[in-house]
């Protein structure tokens, strides 16, 4: 079975095209500058050169359409025919409270994903326009939604809500809903493979930092708390997000600065994390490139980012009463010895015990923790396509 997983964003659209026998990747690319002047499609196949291919693109569907070409052309194309590809898997941001699992998209799916776009309204609408125009150039191709939330979906009561006026959960559904759910779930399960046991009577907690950055509490297999809340800016420092800060801040800076509502959103999503403070970057490299250097304020982006993360897996050992393993993923977490050091540094009362050698290790399955560690500390690359894959998979063979 051959699964296309699909990713889309508001000018772009990310594919995977997955053969599901040996879950081996047959191709993958990128869409960029969807209906905007220099519309382009890079299109890799496996174990073969990529193929840039430069093309006007109107809308999503022009854009799928040049990707089933790309996916079937004579030269770098994986499959003879379109019909090879049995269903196909959409990312979806926001699931709200009514999926705590991936589903098959009917007509009745598409309307509550609609009502979602109210709680993600960057996301849930490019998102929705990319299964639309799937459906229409492959009608007969069933389709499975992959939401960030639903992983989440099992934090308890006391973990999602907020204490404002119980009124506004009722009304407008604010509560925390957590995002990363399916990169969480998919580190979480090989951790526990790792560990040797059962995931349903694992403690663990995945540490997912790349530009937006989360950190999740897995408790026998099910999310029971996270760092991002009812959006993604709640929590840990991220590239250019904030994370927690006093809510107050908002209306001083409205009332004191002058700001508009759209204006402070602005800063606490694109100009703050280690880009505000470092004012350097906002890709880690970069500001770990001036730290080094002696740039004090790279110095300090980094110190208050480790801190953060550092606080949550305290508060998260504590939430489930103990802690088995650490997991730590995505661009950051896969890639940079000191921020796994750094973060775990300190931590010895808990039983945590990084291993200097072994955590010099980049984007592979490592075990990091030394070997009288009481909590084994992972690194595990995620794949939040193949995740997608295996869930769409799952649900078009019942
Ligand atoms: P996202 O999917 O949220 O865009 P990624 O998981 O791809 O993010 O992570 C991207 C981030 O990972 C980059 O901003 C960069 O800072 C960080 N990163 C990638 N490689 C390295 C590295 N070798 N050292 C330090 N940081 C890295």
């Amino acid at each position: 079975m051959k699964i296309l997983v699909v990713n889309c964003g508001s000018s772009s659209l990310k594919y995977q095209l997955i053969n599901m026998q040996n879950e081996s990747l047959l191709a993958k690319g990128l869409v960029e500058r969807i209906g905007i002047e220099g519309s382009v499609l890079t299109h890799k196949p496996e174990g073969k050169d990529k193929v840039v291919i430069e093309h006007p693109m109107k809308d999503h569907k022009d854009a799928i359409k040049l990707v089933l070409d790309a996916l079937t052309d004579k030269n770098h194309g994986v499959i003879s025919d379109m019909s090879e590809i049995s269903a196909v898997g959409h990312r979806v941001v926001h699931g709200g409270e009514k999926y705590a699992s991936s589903i098959l998209i009917n007509d009745d799916v598409m309307k509550v994903l609609e009502e979602c776009s109210r709680l993600a309204p960057l996301h849930n609408p490019p998102n929705l326009i990319g299964i639309n125009a799937c459906k229409a150039l492959m009608p007969n191709t069933p389709m499975v939604a992959v939401f960030d939330t639903a992983f989440h979906q099992s934090m308890p009561d006391y973990a999602y809500m907020y204490a404002l006026p119980y009124e506004l959960y009722e009304k407008y559904g604010i509560r925390r809903y957590g995002f990363h759910g399916t990169s969480h779930r998919y580190v979480s399960k090989i951790a526990a493979e790792q560990l040797g046991k059962d995931i349903k009577d694992c403690k663990i907690i995945t540490c997912h930092l790349g530009n937006g950055a989360s950190v999740a509490a897995v408790l026998n297999g099910k999310s029971v708390d996270t760092s991002m809340g009812f959006t993604p800016l709640e929590g840990l420092v991220m590239g250019t997000r904030c994370g927690d800060i006093d809510p107050a801040v908002v209306t001083f800076l409205q009332e004191e600065a002058n700001l508009s509502s759209k204006e402070v959103n602005n800063i606490m999503n694109k100009k703050s994390g280690v880009l505000g403070l470092s004012g350097v970057s906002s890709d880690f490299r970069d500001v770990e490139d001036a730290a080094e250097n002696g740039n004090n304020r790279a110095k300090l982006a980094l110190d208050v980012f480790y801190y953060r993360v550092k606080k949550y897996i305290g508060a998260y050992a504590a939430a489930m009463g103990g802690v088995d393993a650490i997991v730590f993923t995505a661009g950051l977490g896969e890639n940079s010895p000191e921020a796994r050091y750094e973060i775990c540094k300190g931590l010895e009362f808990l039983g945590i015990k990084i291993d200097e050698d072994k955590n010099k290790v980049r984007g592979k399955v490592t075990e990091v923790s030394t070997a009288d560690s009481k909590v084994k500390v992972y690194l595990i690359p995620t794949n939040e396509e193949l995740m997608i894959a295996r869930d769409t998979m799952d649900i078009v063979s019942k």
